[in-house]
């Protein structure tokens, strides 16, 4: 599975649909302090369905909406899109290639979508499951994420070495069981 393509349109500083094109390998992201670097990341984390706003450096999720510049005025929705190559089939979803999309507008709601379909979280967050890639995954380690792990309990280092060795799936599965 490979990361392909992400596309931002007023997603905080990114008010101009701006889309980056990624390739095999390792990519760069570079700039000045402020350029918008850290966005690039929270726009990965919150079209995977981030639910917290404090996580993505603001109080209240209207704060990842374009808030106007200068020259510009505010926008009244933000949108991410995300596409992963599938070709290998290691997200459980009969398709070479998923793009998962979200919007939020100004009155709250988010709304998600896999492959133009309109969908729920739950569907984003199932289909992510074990992937490595979910909201709450250990694939991005943001600045303080470190001394977080370093100084979280036991249990919570648990979690952590739970997703990465892909046992959640089974655990949420037999708790699900268990409650029928
Ligand atoms: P550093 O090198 O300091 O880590 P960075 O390149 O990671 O910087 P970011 O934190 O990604 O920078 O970007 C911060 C910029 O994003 C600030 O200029 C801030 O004003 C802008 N920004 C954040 N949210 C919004 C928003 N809702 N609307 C407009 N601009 C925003
Ligand atoms: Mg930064």
């Amino acid at each position: 599975m490979l990361l392909k393509r992400l596309e931002m349109v007023g997603f905080k500083s990114f008010a101009e649909r701006t889309a980056v094109d990624f390739v095999p390998g390792v990519t760069a992201v570079v700039g000045p302090n402020g350029s918008g670097k850290s966005n690039v990341t929270d726009a990965v984390r919150w079209v995977l369905g981030e639910q917290s706003a404090k996580s993505l450096r603001g109080g209240k999720m209207e704060d990842i909406i374009f808030a106007g510049s200068d020259s510009r005025k505010p926008l009244n929705f933000a949108e991410v899109a995300i596409t992963l190559d599938n070709e290998d089939h290691f997200l459980p979803i009969d398709y070479n290639e998923v793009c998962i999309m979200r919007r939020v507008y100004r009155s709250g709601e988010s709304e998600y979508y896999i492959n133009k379909q309109q969908c729920r979280l739950k569907d984003i967050v199932d289909l992510l499951m074990d992937s490595g890639l979910g909201r709450d995954s250990f694939s991005i380690i943001s600045q303080g994420r470190v001394d977080q792990i370093l100084n979280s309990k036991p249990e919570e280092r648990r979690a952590i070495f739970e997703e990465a060795a892909g046992v959640l799936k089974y655990k949420t599965r037999k708790k699900k069981a268990e409650v029928k």
